[in-house]
């Protein structure tokens, strides 16, 4: 485990006065570790989980050569004297279970849907491309050969997993579409990553709780909210340790009872400069802590490192987001920093960097030299394309702003001012918010 001094040694040019957001996040990839321990989990306990280990699959999906379509499966090569064909109709393939009788030159099987190929059968012409008649008993088949190739219309065994093959990887996380995929090989339960846990608590005089008397000078809590909300989407164990006021002693307990009880600690306000010295000063006591001013806007005051336990049978130390107070500014720091350390923790791949590119519908001011991230709302243009337009105030405690936005333009550090028209990145929150 690197000390904050180590991590910084190795970076170019920091300076923790003036950090670009890029490099809080190579930061915080050297400061954070993956959770090691891990679970079996059944698979409706899967969902967002992280996968600990690969998924070999015990079989093939199909596990048989398959109809694509409702039709007739005949043999490929009778297709190469090419012309009109009329095959006689030697039975039928139901799915769910195999026909089994055999089929000679000039024969095809009338076949639904997922029902097993007929033994040396490879192709399957869709029963709208065939007319039917009947003569002498039986039943016939007629189309055109150049309808379809030989193998058409056949799903073959083990062209969506193959058997002893790694049907997910480790770091995978499980969305909707991995649980169907871990169903569909008959697996019903999984070794997961232990869930990352993480507490976090409101911090401030002015605070109040929901549910407490409004009182002037004090606003009510509302980043506990928000940081719950991202977390459970994230698929955090979370642990909620409430607002704590300008009280070193609570403050201390606090800390001490978070570092004991999870991987990481997330913390607001109380961290930008002229604050009353309570929340850093504990920081600083309680752990190794570095005080960042980040070239960002919202969200430029944050502290990171580790806050250590002092209980010898509970010995451990949590990592440190002590996020700023203004709750876009906890939003956005979240978002960009927090949420892809934190992934690592969980042991996930980490998440391509997903930009959308759209139009921007105003103009918008901006100074090189920093990050800045504007609340937007992306929609489809007149003319088909993709457009963005800023949700109004975009002032660091408008959460209403958020609330309206789908996404964050980002206006990336050496970036100047965007003109109308201009494309920009945005972050959309589907999925992360
Ligand atoms: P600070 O970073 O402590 O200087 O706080 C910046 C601003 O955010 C102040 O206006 C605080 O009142 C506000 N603020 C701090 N914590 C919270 C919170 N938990 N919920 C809502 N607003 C907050
Ligand atoms: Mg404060």
């Amino acid at each position: 485990m690197k000390t904050l001094e180590q991590i910084a040694a190795e970076l170019q040019g920091y300076d923790p006065q003036a950090l670009s957001a890029d490099m809080v996040n190579e930061f915080l990839a050297g400061l954070v570790q993956p959770v090691h321990a891990t679970e079996d989990v059944g698979l409706f306990d899967a969902l967002g989980r992280v996968l600990a280990e690969d998924v070999i699959s015990p079989v093939n999906v199909p596990p048989h050569d398959n109809s694509a379509m409702d039709g007739f499966a005949f043999r490929g090569d009778e297709l190469a004297a090419g012309g009109p064909l009329r095959l006689r109709v030697a039975g039928t393939a139901l799915a769910g279970a195999a026909w089994q009788g055999r089929v000679g030159a000039g024969e095809c099987v009338k076949i639904m849907t997922g029902a097993v190929m007929p033994e040396g059968l490879d192709t399957v012409v869709p029963q709208e491309f065939t007319k039917q008649d009947d003569a002498g008993g039986d039943s016939f088949a007629s189309f055109d050969a150049g309808i379809v190739k030989p193998g058409d219309n056949r799903r073959l065994r083990g062209e969506d997993v193959m058997q002893g093959q790694a049907a997910l990887g480790k770091g995978q996380r499980i969305g909707p579409a991995a649980l169907g995929l871990l169903a569909s090989l008959g697996i019903s339960r999984v070794r997961a990553v232990r869930r990352v846990r993480v507490a976090y608590f409101s911090t401030g005089d002015e605070i109040l709780s929901v549910g407490d008397a409004p009182r002037e000078g004090a606003v009510y809590d509302s980043n506990r909210y928000t940081v719950f909300g991202l977390l459970t989407r994230l698929g955090c164990e979370v642990v909620d340790l409430g607002v704590v006021h300008d009280d070193p002693v609570l403050l201390e307990a606090t800390f001490l009872q978070a570092a004991e009880r999870a991987d990481a600690i997330i913390t607001s306000g109380g961290v930008s400069v002229g604050e009353a010295d309570f929340t850093k000063a504990m920081m600083k006591k309680l752990g190794d802590v570095a005080f960042w001013r980040i070239a960002m806007r919202p969200g430029r005051p944050m502290a990171v490192g580790r806050i250590v336990s002092h209980d010898p049978a509970n010995y451990g130390a949590a990592v440190l987001f002590g996020l700023p107070g203004n709750p876009v500014a906890v939003m956005v720091t979240f978002l960009a920093f927090v949420r892809p350390a934190l992934l690592r923790m969980m042991g996930a791949n980490p998440e391509p960097k997903v930009l959308l590119r759209a139009r921007s519908a105003g103009a918008i001011r901006k100074k090189p030299g920093r990050t800045e991230y504007q609340r937007g709302i992306v929609s489809k243009a007149a003319d088909g394309r993709l457009e963005v337009a800023i949700t109004g105030n975009q002032g660091s405690g408008v959460l209403s702003s958020m609330v309206q936005a789908n996404g964050l333009i980002v206006l990336h550090h050496a970036q100047g001012n965007v003109a109308a028209g201009d494309e920009v990145d945005v972050m959309m929150f589907e999925g992360a918010v």
